[in-house]
C-alpha cells in the first residue's frame, strides 16, 4: 500500500469539467501537484526489465525519472528527461504514451501515469536546462520539414557539431504537431522545447518549399554534404465519393491549422466528421468549441473499438455533446452549390482480417443520411511529392509520409534521406535513426569513425542522477 491507498489506482489525472471545458479552449487536463506526482511515481515497481522503456520509441528512460519523482527529486528528473527527448515539453502533454501500455501496473489495476508524471518533472524540476554541442564539424546538413522528425534529426546532428539549416514550407515549425488543438496543447510547447536548442549552429528558413524552390539535389550542389527529407503527411486525403469537393467540405488538417493559428473558420449549424483517427476527433471537439450551437457529428466506418484514435481521447470527447455514428462509411455528398448533407453506408463487422483488425463491410442495401451544412473530412493525409525526383525512390510509409528505402533511411540518391513517424514520438525516433546514418555516410566520407550521442549537456557534465541501486534503462535501439 502506498500513503494514497491501493498502488493498484492511479491518482486521478485532474480534468476540467465537460461543462466548462466545452466553450473555450482551455487545456482539459490539468497538473498533479508535487504531492500526487510523488504519491502516483510511488506506485511504480522500479521493474528490473522495464517494459516501459522498451515500449518507448526513443527508449526515454522513463522508469529512471519517475523513480525520481517518487523520491521528490524533480530537478533532477527533468534532467534525466531532457538527456534524450528534445521535444520533453510537447509529449508530455500528447505522447499517446506507448509506455503506459506496456506498464505490468495495466495487467494488475491501472498502469502508472508515465506521461502525467514527465509533466510533473518539467514543471516542478528545472528544465530551462540547455543543450550543448560538440566540437564544429565543417559538414552542413540540409534538413527539409521542421516537423518532430526534422527536429529530432537537427538535434542528433547539431550535438554532433553539424551546423544545421531546415528548411520549412510553413510559417511555423512543428509540422502536424502545429495543428494539435490547444485544448490539448496550448501552443508554447514546442517553442520551450527549441529555447534548449539556443547554443546550436541551427538555421530554421521558413516559406521555402522542396519541390518549389529547391530539390534535395540542388542542395547537395549549393554544398550541403546530406539532406534529411522530413516531409511528412501535408496532403489532405479524400474518399473518392461525388461531391467531396463542394463548398462546405473543408479538409481536417486545414481546417485544425487554421484554427491554432487565429485564421477565420466559417462552420454551420450541422457539421458532420467522417472520420475515426485522432484527427476527427480533434475535429469534433474543436468543432463544438467554437460552435457551442450547433450539432456535431462524427462518422467511421468501423466501432468504437476498431477506431484508430486512443482509448482517452474518446473517452475524454464522450461527455461533450458529440453525435458518435459508428459502422458508416461515406457514399455520396448531397447538394448543388454547397453541402446540404451526406449518404452512408451502414456496416457491419466481419472476420478479422490478415493483420488480425476486423474487418467491415457494406450491408446490403442499408443506407443512411445525415443533414449537414458543414463537413469536415477527416479521412487521413498523405505526402505532397510534387518537384520530387523518382530517382529519390522515395517509398510512403503506412500513414502516408515518404522515406528512403535503403538501410538507414537512405534514398536511392547518394546523401539523400528520408523519414517520418505516425506519433510525434514515432517521428523522432525515425528522425534519431537517419540522423545516425547521416553521421555515418559523412564520417565515413571525413575518414573517421561515427559518434555515438554526445552528452547533451556537455561534455564534462555530471553523470545523469539516478535513484540508489538503479542500473540504467536495459533496452538500447
Ligand atoms: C490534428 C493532429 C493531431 C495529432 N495529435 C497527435 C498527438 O496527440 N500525439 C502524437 O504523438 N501525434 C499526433 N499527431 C501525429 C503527429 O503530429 C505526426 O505523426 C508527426 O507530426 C509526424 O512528424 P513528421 O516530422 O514525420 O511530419 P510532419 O509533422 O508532418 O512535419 C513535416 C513538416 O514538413 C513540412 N513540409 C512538407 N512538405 C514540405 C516541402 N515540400 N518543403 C518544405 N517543407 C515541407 C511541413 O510543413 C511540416 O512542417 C497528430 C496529427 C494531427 C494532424
Ligand atoms: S515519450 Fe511517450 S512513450 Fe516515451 S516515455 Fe514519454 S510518454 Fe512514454
Ligand atoms: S513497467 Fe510500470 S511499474 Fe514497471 S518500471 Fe515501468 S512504469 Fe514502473
Amino acid at each position: 500500500m502506498t500513503a494514497a491507498g491501493s498502488r493498484y489506482l492511479r491518482i486521478e489525472v485532474p480534468e476540467e469539467r465537460p461543462a466548462a471545458r466545452t466553450t473555450d479552449f482551455r487545456e482539459v487536463l490539468r497538473s498533479y501537484s508535487r504531492e500526487e506526482a510523488m504519491l502516483e511515481a510511488q506506485r511504480c515497481l522500479q521493474c528490473a526489465l522495464p517494459f516501459c522503456v522498451e515500449a518507448c520509441p526513443i527508449t526515454q528512460d522513463c522508469r529512471g525519472y519517475i523513480g525520481l519523482v517518487a523520491d521528490g527529486r524533480f530537478d533532477e528528473a527533468a534532467e534525466l528527461t531532457l538527456r534524450e527527448n528534445p521535444l520533453a515539453t510537447t509529449l508530455c502533454k500528447v505522447c499517446y504514451h506507448y509506455c503506459e501500455d506496456a506498464c505490468v501496473m495495466k495487467g494488475r489495476g491501472v498502469p502508472i501515469a508515465i506521461r502525467h508524471l514527465k509533466r510533473a518533472a518539467l514543471e516542478f524540476g528545472n528544465s530551462g536546462l540547455e543543450y550543448v554541442p560538440s566540437a564544429p564539424r565543417e559538414q552542413r546538413v540540409a534538413v527539409v520539414g521542421a516537423g518532430p522528425a526534422g527536429l529530432m534529426a537537427a538535434w542528433e546532428l547539431c550535438l554532433r557539431g553539424y551546423p544545421v539549416t531546415i528548411f520549412e514550407k510553413q510559417t511555423a515549425v512543428g509540422g502536424q504537431a502545429g495543428a494539435i488543438p490547444h485544448y490539448r496543447m496550448p501552443n508554447h510547447e514546442l517553442l520551450v522545447d527549441l529555447q534548449r536548442f539556443r547554443n546550436f549552429d541551427l538555421t530554421i528558413v521558413t516559406h521555402r518549399t522542396a519541390g518549389v524552390d529547391f530539390t534535395p539535389e540542388s542542395l547537395l550542389a549549393e554544398g550541403y554534404r546530406a539532406v534529411f527529407v522530413a516531409i511528412g503527411a501535408s496532403k489532405a486525403g479524400y474518399p473518392g465519393i461525388p461531391g467531396e469537393h463542394l463548398p462546405g467540405v473543408v479538409p481536417a488538417l486545414e481546417f485544425l491549422y487554421d484554427v491554432n493559428q487565429g485564421r477565420p473558420v466559417t462552420l454551420g449549424k450541422k457539421i458532420v466528421v467522417v472520420g475515426g483517427g485522432d484527427v476527427a476527433v480533434d475535429s469534433v471537439r474543436t468543432a463544438r468549441r467554437l460552435s457551442p450551437g450547433a450539432t456535431v457529428a462524427m462518422a467511421y466506418r468501423r466501432t468504437r473499438g476498431e477506431s484508430p484514435a486512443g482509448e482517452e481521447e474518446i473517452r475524454e470527447t464522450e461527455p461533450e455533446r458529440i453525435d458518435f455514428h459508428w459502422l458508416l462509411s461515406p457514399v455520396k455528398v448531397l447538394g448543388t452549390d454547397r453541402v446540404e448533407g451526406v449518404v452512408f453506408q451502414r456496416m457491419q463487422l466481419a472476420a478479422p482480417d490478415a493483420s488480425g483488425r476486423r474487418a467491415v463491410t457494406p450491408v446490403d442495401g442499408a443506407f443512411v443520411t445525415l443533414d449537414c451544412d458543414t463537413i469536415i473530412m477527416a479521412v487521413g493525409e498523405k505526402a505532397d511529392l510534387t518537384g520530387f525526383a523518382p530517382e529519390l525512390g522515395l517509398k510512403i510509409g503506412n500513414k502516408g509520409w515518404p522515406e528512403g528505402g535503403r538501410p538507414g533511411y537512405a534514398t536511392e540518391v547518394e546523401g539523400v534521406f528520408a523519414a517520418g513517424g505516425r506519433s510525434v514520438v514515432h517521428a523522432m525516433a525515425a528522425g534519431t535513426k537517419a540522423a545516425e546514418s547521416i553521421d555515418t555516410y559523412l564520417s565515413k566520407k571525413a575518414g573517421r569513425a561515427p559518434a555515438p550521442r554526445p552528452d547533451p549537456f556537455g561534455e564534462g557534465a555530471p553523470p545523469p542522477p539516478v535513484p540508489e541501486g538503479y542500473s540504467g534503462p536495459v533496452w538500447k535501439p
